[in-house]
């Protein structure tokens, strides 16, 4: 490659990219749900330190012969006074709490914790007794967050 070959001008992606925010020991996190969480097959890959989606066996995921892929939920949610934000939720939180899959979950307050010694440790969430928001915005688009994140092309 040479200076040629650079995109000079070109590659701006206008849409948004929303902060992902992981409740951590210590630091929970509350948020208002916007939509049902986005369900993504991933698996953790060792070599890479990080989670990563899942392709599927047929399209020759190299992992699911030996480990099941898990299930992974992103929340597009409210944080704060209205920013927009993703918020992971794991399976276990998932089967937990099953309103986070479908549109029951919208417009009510949630917050997500850790609890225990491990950073790892077991994702608990608390549903808020306070009254969710009668009226509320579209949902954010958080796919574009998330292939950022991912560090995949779209
Ligand atoms: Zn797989």
């Amino acid at each position: 490659m040479t200076a040629a070959d650079v995109q000079w001008g070109q590659g701006w992606d206008d849409r948004p990219i929303y902060p992902i925010l992981t409740a951590r020991l210590g630091r929970s996190v509350e948020v208002v749900a916007a939509a049902p969480a986005l369900i993504v097959p991933t698996h953790w890959h060792e070599d890479q330190k990080r989670t990563l989606p899942c392709p599927g066996k047929a399209r020759g995921c190299y992992l699911c012969d030996r480990i099941r892929a898990r299930p992974k939920g992103y929340l597009a949610a409210w944080y704060g006074h209205g920013k927009k934000v993703v918020v992971e939720v794991t399976e276990g939180a998932m089967r937990a709490l099953p309103e986070l899959r479908t549109p029951a979950c919208v417009g009510h307050w949630y917050r997500f914790e850790r609890r225990g010694q491990r950073a790892n440790g077991s994702l608990f969430v608390v549903v808020m007794e306070r009254p969710g928001l009668s009226e509320y915005p579209l949902p954010h688009d958080i796919k574009p967050t998330l292939l950022t994140m991912w560090g995949l092309p779209d």
